[in-house]
């Protein structure tokens, strides 16, 4: 899969690019590339411009979710709330492998935080696309952030940082996902249009890999937000899938988001 480092853009929203507000390149230095970068390795340097996700490596799914670290998710349209935490499984961070630690040095645990959002009840279709920030930018029905397909310094986030095999991980303050969790959500129906898996800042739905008709989505099958509108549709269904390939989900934001965080 293309490297999403060469696909973030602060100044012209693309197709299959991630509009950021504002780059964070090389500000400081994070942990180093995985064999799953397809290039020459050399510490957090690497001439790859594509990697080999069945490659990646993740951090097992062990840690059951109990008492205070039980999910309490709840949607009342439009208002969204919980203690931020996914109902699925989820892997023990921080991580003490010592081999994953050197790819990524997260110290974070994973706690509460809560999830108090009014989210735009009727979403507004806007032709002129808006950024998006290094937070969460939405968040899925396992009950945990979405945050954009970066990481801290602006890298390809799912290509760079390790998650559990669940696709989520903690930040200083929130456990987040970069791309569609792997557990926790309803499954794909063949054929079918994926389901509902999640609500961007702005309103609109995020739905599965599976566009009309069950065909399997990628980037370029979906606007410069990574969103679509099925033909004959108002805009007021226009809704977001998350596909395999960068930028993964959101790509910017078509609606006005309200503040989450
Ligand atoms: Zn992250
Ligand atoms: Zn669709």
């Amino acid at each position: 899969m293309p490297l999403g480092d060469y696909l973030m853009t602060t100044t012209t929203p693309q197709v299959g690019y991630l509009y950021l507000c504002s780059s964070n390149a090389g500000k400081f230095q994070k942990g180093d590339a995985g064999p799953w970068f397809n290039g020459t390795n050399s510490g957090s340097t690497t001439t790859a411009t594509t990697w080999d996700l069945t490659k990646k490596l993740y951090v097992a799914v062990t840690k059951a979710a109990t008492g205070t670290l039980s999910s309490t998710f709840s949607v009342s349209w439009p208002s969204i709330g919980g203690n931020g935490l996914p109902g699925h499984n989820t892997g023990d961070f921080p991580i003490t492998d010592t081999t994953l630690k050197q790819y990524d040095g997260n110290p974070n645990s994973i706690k509460s935080k809560t999830i108090a959002w009014g989210l735009p009840s009727t979403p507004t279709y806007h032709d002129t696309p808006s950024c998006v920030g290094y937070g969460a930018i939405g968040v899925f029905l396992t009950g945990a952030r979405l945050f954009a397909a970066t990481d801290a310094v602006s890298r390809d986030a799912r290509a760079w940082e390790i998650t559990d095999a669940c696709g989520g991980h903690p930040s200083t303050d929130a456990y987040h996902y970069h791309s569609l969790p792997a557990c926790g959500l309803t499954a794909d129906v063949a054929g079918q249009h994926s389901a509902l898996v999640g609500y961007a800042s702005d309103g609109f739905g995020i739905y599965g890999n599976l566009g009309e008709g069950g065909t399997a989505l990628k980037s370029s099958d979906l606007d410069k937000c990574h969103g679509h509108i099925h033909a004959g549709a108002p805009s007021s269904e226009y809704h977001y899938h998350t596909t395999d390939d960068f930028p993964y989900t959101v790509g910017c934001f078509r609606g006005t988001a309200a503040t989450t965080d």
